[in-house]
């Protein structure tokens, strides 16, 4: 029998605010273990909690740009569990009342043409909800450590559909959800720092099947790349135990991420486990349509909406605009550039090629040089593309000096000045080193004469070569052209 997997992801993301979510201890990364806590943070006797604006304006933000509808009042309700990650012995949360209903995801769709946009769907949201984060466990061999930095700040939860079918389209919705929340400035997104973290609901069904399978929630999936392997794994899984004439039982499973497998953790708990209720020491919040109107205005075009644009307004082919858009900095960088320069095609080129290489080049195990850290300006790219055009040096030599106007901050102009790279125009020069190459290409010039067109080019290389690259490639064209005609 065929299987077909269907998906549904609970997505966490750290709302990037300076204060925690009901305490004004401060939110970090990194800082020595238990030093960002407060008498709230601990769940010491007596201490209450105080709504954090910034992180409800966030999350509005965040449903506004998904297309959510936004709730005109948002309550709070404990979850009661006893687990030392959580001091209180409840989590602050969101049960039947969350900010953000329903909403979707913009993704590019597996298996179509890459060569042009248009191909992208929705996948559905079910809700969002604020929460409070809880504290880190590290376990070790006798004994397990706890850290409550990170305990209290602000905390989303993105809920999807089951309307995801691939470890494909589940990598498609990771990348495009987390462009979209670092464009709007509500989180970083990085996932090796847990600012974003992934569970995977997943089941199987025979094709043709309406009913969803018993789904299996995976957890510890540490990366982007981890989530679409775990779940790949996972749907292999399940559809042989299948085959085998087996039945999926609804669990929790951990990705072991070195050897590739899902292991059990546990069976699911219910929510009547939790014991939900609304929190006494909170009031709802009211949010009227003017908060919401004002939040609107601060949102930036989205990602793919970027990408639509760029290729409609400059007319970029689809492979630039898609190692551009993902990036919000490297758009605005482009577009300076265009301000400065009339060739936008050819400046959307260096960037999406050169400038990417050498920021990866340049980076470090934590990933590419930040674009702020380069020297490179929009002015340096304008005046090479325009270098070229003018045929002051040839595309070659651009290339060649890419990486050292990348590593110095000199401009190109003056790159090509102290080397001397300057192309050769002068008709002159490049008339006799031509001659001299066809006298020296006997066996070139007979089969070009003899119609293979193609033979011209090695007679090229050779003036190229004896110029250094400096000679005008249209002109030398031009002048082999006329000598091999006589
Ligand atoms: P639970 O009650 O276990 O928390 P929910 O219905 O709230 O389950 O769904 C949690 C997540 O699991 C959602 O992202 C949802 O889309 C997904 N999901 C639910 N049922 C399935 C299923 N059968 N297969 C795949 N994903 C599912
Ligand atoms: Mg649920």
């Amino acid at each position: 029998m065929e299987y077909e997997a269907v998906i549904g992801l609970e997505v966490h993301v750290q709302a990037d605010t300076k204060s925690k979510m009901f305490t004004r201890a401060a939110t970090g990364y990194a800082e020595p273990p238990n030093t960002l806590t407060d008498p709230f943070v601990l769940g010491l006797p007596g201490a209450l909690p105080v709504m954090n604006l910034e992180a409800i304006e966030k999350s509005i933000k965040v449903g506004l740009l998904l297309g959510c509808e936004i709730a005109r009042t948002c309550k709070w309700d404990r979850k009661n569990y006893f687990y030392p990650d959580m001091p209180k012995n409840y989590q602050i949360s969101q049960y039947d009342q969350p900010i953000c209903i329903g909403g979707g995801v913009e993704i590019e769709m597996e298996g179509e043409s890459r060569a042009v946009m248009g191909s992208h769907r929705k996948v559905e949201l079910t809700r969002i909800h604020l929460e409070e984060d809880v504290g880190k466990l590290t376990h070790y061999e006798q004994d397990s450590l706890v850290d409550y930095n990170r305990a209290g700040s602000p905390l989303l939860e993105i809920v999807s559909e089951p309307d995801l079918f691939s470890p494909d389209e589940v990598f498609a919705y990771l990348n495009s959800l987390r462009n979209s929340l670092v464009y709007a400035g509500i989180s970083d997104c990085d996932m090796e720092k847990g600012q974003m973290r992934c569970d995977a609901n997943v089941s199987v069904r025979p094709v043709g099947e309406s009913e969803l399978g018993t789904k299996v929630e995976l957890k510890n999936l540490n990366t982007i790349s981890g989530v679409r392997n775990g779940v790949e794994y996972e749907i292999k899984r399940q559809i042989s135990v299948l085959r085998e004439g087996g039945t999926i039982s609804q669990e929790t499973r951990r990705w072991n991420p070195d050897q590739r497998y899902t292991t059990s953790m546990r069976s699911k708990e219910m929510a009547h486990d939790y014991r939900y209720f609304p929190d006494p020491d909170l009031m709802p919040v009211k949010i009227d349509e003017e908060w919401i109107q004002r939040v609107q205005a601060e949102i930036p075009e989205m990602p793919f909406d970027k990408q639509r644009r760029f290729m409609e307004q400059y007319d970029l082919p689809y492979s630039s605009t898609s190692a551009l858009c993902p990036d919000k900095e490297l758009c605005d960088f482009f577009e300076a550039t265009t301000k400065i320069c009339e060739q936008p095609k050819k400046s959307a080129n260096w960037i999406a090629n050169d400038l990417l290489r050498e920021l990866a080049a340049a980076g470090d195990e934590n990933g590419p040089m930040p674009l702020a850290k380069s020297k490179m300006t929009p002015a340096h790219v304008a005046e090479l593309v325009s270098l070229v055009e003018d045929g002051s040096i040839s595309s070659n030599i651009a290339k060649e000096i890419f990486p050292e106007i990348f590593a110095s901050g000199k401009m190109p102009s003056a790159i090509v000045e102290e080397k001397g790279l300057k192309q050769t125009s002068d008709t002159g020069e490049l008339e006799g080193i031509c001659t001299q190459v066809i006298a020296e290409q006997p066996k070139a010039v007979e089969e070009f004469k003899g119609g293979k067109e193609n033979a011209i080019n090695a007679l090229k290389g050779q003036v190229m070569k004896a110029t250094r690259g400096q000679a005008n490639p249209k002109l030398v064209d031009e002048i082999l052209r006329k000598l091999l005609a006589n």
